[in-house]
């Protein structure tokens, strides 16, 4: 204790009989510790009391004033009531509470407030000692905010819902969108300082009786009985405007929000799965784009659940050497004699019924989770397998692989394949590489550069998928491939389609132009390929007319003898 600054206290003043003790015991607690002399109001603080929370001395007249902004604002009448009710007490006896206190690093934490009443000679209270212990163990408030925080969350929610088993209402998640960019730039202090105040302003626009809880750094939670869906758009979107002020506190700050909800009974009834469901719909705002809110619903979740099912067994599939996964080949022929040239290898996977999927099921999620490259390497190391034996009866047989925009990024990628021709001993000018996707590309300097490498090793390069993109004129501007694929959303109505017609023949017209071939995809009529190889000459067909994507032993039995 600071003794030299003791002020006088009077001789008889209880606080100055407890002094030495108190002395004694601070040294050896953590905990606050202070003495209330009731006779004149005074009151004795702990050192450490003292400094953390910068009160003038050991000595204080007014304890409340000081002490109140400290408080948790919405804790503070749970502290005077405490002290108030400790005054009033006429036995030898003890009071306890708990609040939220600010601490010295500026973050709010839980603690105990223990009062005990000493009476004087006469019966009458005259000291009140109070120890202020904090309570780490069973933290219920989030350390910046002062929000209760999850574990509070699924415990109140569970109360309403056992109290009120008929009840129906929300449970609604919202989180910061790219929060940690502004903690990044602006350091923590300024990011708790933003999250206080965004708690403060969403905690404002719900109903007075609605508590709002922190479930983890950047989100929010709260539930709402008897909501429905419109309300809570509507309560979403005064959030969002809450989030506009934070970006005007400093014109450069831009932060939005996603929420999610789920409904009681509806979605679950059960405290667990309704948080969950709405992390769930959260994650899906996110998806679509962030600075919205997204329902739970039941069919996207399942589907979800599938996908990541899928992922699993996928994964495992890949580390037994993409044992699922196998080939399947579709003839391309020639457009003027109607002769095979070469074939086109499509992915299959076996799911774990043993039913097949198809690519387009799979391959976005291969490439979001980049098991794509794995997966790809051993789509060329086996399309370069089969055509090497296909070979040996048709020397020239053209093998076109599909090659996603992720595969190039790979920097071992040109290698493996440099390598795998090497081992295999197969011709290049005999592969083909069709780059789907192609609508992603933002970068072309990139992928030309990528692309030159394979081709300088006499790999020919397709465009896949040709006008299905934004800028169809802009790939053949920028992408130096040899061949262009046209899709089948082109020639599916090419019979009835005079328009159709047109377009065809002048985009073949205009690639033979600039020197590339083409190949058109999905034919599957006869006078759909003869007008494609009289009126508009394209040099290579590919479409269910000559055959479907089948496994090897079925392809080659049907092409062997042609
Ligand atoms: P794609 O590369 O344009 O392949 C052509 C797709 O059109 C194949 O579908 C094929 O079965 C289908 N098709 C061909 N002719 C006809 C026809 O006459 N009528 C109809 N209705 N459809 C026809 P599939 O095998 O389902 O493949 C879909 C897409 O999945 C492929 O489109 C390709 O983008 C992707 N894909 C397939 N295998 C691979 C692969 O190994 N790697 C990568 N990255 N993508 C692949
Ligand atoms: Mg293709
Ligand atoms: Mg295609």
């Amino acid at each position: 204790m600071d003794t030299n600054a003791t002020p006088y206290i009077g001789e008889h003043s209880p606080l100055n009989r407890i002094t030495a003790y108190f002395s004694a015991l601070q040294s050896s607690a953590e905990e606050y510790l202070f003495v209330v002399d009731l006779t004149t109001n005074r009151v004795l603080l702990s050192d450490n009391f003292m400094q953390d929370f910068s009160f003038p001395s050991n000595f204080v007249d007014d304890m409340d004033s000081l002490i109140l902004p400290f408080i948790y604002y919405e804790d503070r009448e749970l502290y005077e009531k405490a002290i108030e009710a400790a005054k009033e007490e006429t036995r030898n006896t003890s009071f306890e509470c708990e609040f939220r206190l600010l601490d010295s690093k500026g973050d709010y934490g839980w603690v105990n407030l223990r009062l005990s009443i000493g009476l004087d000679e006469y019966e009458q209270p005259e000291i009140i000692s109070g120890v202020i212990s904090r309570m780490d163990r069973q933290i219920k408030a989030d350390n910046v905010t002062g929000l209760l925080n999850r574990n509070v969350f699924y415990a109140d929610l569970h109360e309403e819902l056992t109290m009120n088993p008929n009840s129906h209402g929300a449970v609604v998640v919202v989180g910061l969108d790219n929060f940690n960019v502004i903690n990044e730039t602006y350091g923590h202090r300024f990011g708790d300082t933003a999250l206080r105040q965004i708690a403060q302003d969403i905690t404002n626009v719900l109903p007075p009786d609605i508590k709002l809880y922190k479930m983890d750094s950047y989100m929010f939670g709260f539930f709402m009985p008897d909501a429905m869906p419109e309300e809570i758009e509507i309560i979403f979107s005064s959030v969002q405007l809450c989030m506009r002020e934070i970006r005007n506190v400093e014109d450069t700050i831009y932060c939005t929000a996603s929420g999610g909800a789920a409904f009681y009974p509806a979605d679950a009834d059960d405290n667990i799965t309704l948080v969950r469901y709405a992390e769930v719909a959260l994650e899906l705002a996110r998806v679509k784009g962030r600075d919205q809110i997204c329902f739970f619903e039941k069919e996207t979740y399942d589907r979800w659940r599938y996908d990541i099912g899928m992922q699993n067994l996928m994964q495992n599939s890949i580390a037994r050497g993409c044992e699922d996964f196998f080939l399947c080949f579709q003839p391309q022929v020639n457009a003027s004699d109607g002769k095979l040239f070469g074939a086109e290898a499509l992915l299959r996977w076996y799911d774990k019924d043993g039913s097949v999927v198809a690519p387009m099921q799979f391959i976005p999620m291969l490439e979001k989770s980049r098991m794509i490259i794995p997966v790809g390497h051993w789509i060329i190391e086996n399309a370069i397998i089969v055509a090497k034996r296909w070979q040996e009866f048709m020397p020239d047989f053209q093998m076109s692989v599909n090659i996603s925009l992720y595969q190039l990024e790979e920097r071992m990628f040109f290698p493996f394949v440099e390598d795998c021709i090497m081992r295999h001993g197969i011709d290049p000018h005999t592969l083909t590489f069709e780059l789907t996707e192609s609508q992603s590309v933002y970068d072309w300097e990139f992928v030309n550069k990528q692309f030159s490498e394979f081709h300088n090793l006499g790999i020919k390069i397709a465009m896949d998928d040709f006008g299905t993109g934004y800028s169809s004129l802009g790939f053949l501007k920028n992408f130096k491939c040899d061949i262009i694929k046209i899709d089948r959303m082109f020639v599916k109505d090419i019979l009835e389609s005079s328009f159709d017609r047109n377009l065809v023949k002048y985009t073949v017209m205009l690639c033979h132009s600039i020197g590339m071939k083409v190949c058109v995809e999905g034919i599957e009529e006869e006078d759909a390929y003869i007008y494609l190889r009289d009126e508009c000459k394209a040099d290579q067909i590919q479409g269910f007319f000559f055959g479907y994507p089948e496994k090897e032993e079925v392809f080659v039995k049907r092409f062997k003898k042609s």
